[in-house]
């Protein structure tokens, strides 16, 4: 199948997992994870009506955005500090902050280009094989902190579930994200705003849609192997 099909497809399952739990289609974000694919992939689905678009590596982020400047381009994966200056200013938003020395540095580049710096808190949830992200016991604190910084914002959080073949096995994580999400979005913290809930990829984003994700970000399903 293309990618207009796929998307297509995608966007009939999002409509359909949306409506089993009551919310509204349009409150979700679909992310196109363009990591794998170049230039014509994008293009193709750009066509087909999409604009926001994830990248994991800075570099690549910074090639496509140079080609389609437009285009909502989302950093999804771990940003070495070295590397915030090549997103800030290009990224509308940084899924991927998982740590203090991050923080600080991309309110550094924010600074420096006079530009709000959009993220989303990691959150690193308990069982999860691949710890990245700030452990849910640090997570009053970081949101604490932010309000010492001035072009740092957090709109929200991120999490992956760990791999598997079965979706289902993700919906604890989803659920425990989702209640996390919702305690603070009570709270009023200086520079956060709780308005993004970022899970589920193509093996789960129709039970991360049923557990209140406003983001899902897509690759495989979309892109192919
Ligand atoms: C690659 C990637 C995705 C997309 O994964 P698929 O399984 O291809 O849909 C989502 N989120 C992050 C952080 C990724 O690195």
């Amino acid at each position: 199948m293309g990618i207009a099909e796929n998307i297509n497809q995608i966007q009939h399952r999002i409509a359909q997992a949306a409506h089993r739990s009551g919310r509204d289609p349009s409150a979700i974000t679909l992310i196109a994870v363009s990591k794998t694919v170049g230039l014509e992939a994008v293009e193709k689905a750009l066509a087909a009506g999409l604009n926001h678009f994830g990248e994991n590596r800075t570099q690549e982020l910074k090639y496509k955005h140079s080609h389609f400047p437009a285009v909502y381009w989302h950093m999804i994966g771990r940003l070495q500090t070295n590397k915030a200056k090549d997103v800030v200013g290009k990224a509308v938003l940084i899924h991927s902050l998982d740590r203090w020395s991050l923080a600080e540095e991309l309110d550094r580049r924010g600074a420096l280009l006079q530009t709000p710096v959009h993220t989303l808190l990691q959150v690193s949830l308990a069982g999860e094989e691949q710890k990245a992200g700030v452990l849910t016991t640090d997570i009053e604190q970081f949101l604490q902190s932010v309000g010492q910084l001035k072009w740092l914002q957090i709109r929200g959080l991120m999490t992956m579930a760990p791999l598997s073949e079965d979706s289902e096995k993700s919906r604890p994580f989803f659920k425990e994200l989702h209640e996390i999400y919702r305690c603070y979005k009570r709270r009023t913290y200086q520079n956060v705003e709780m308005h993004h809930l970022s899970m589920g990829m193509s093996q789960d984003f129709e039970v991360a849609i049923e557990e209140g994700a406003t983001m899902i970000r897509v690759g495989t399903a979309l892109f192919g192997e």
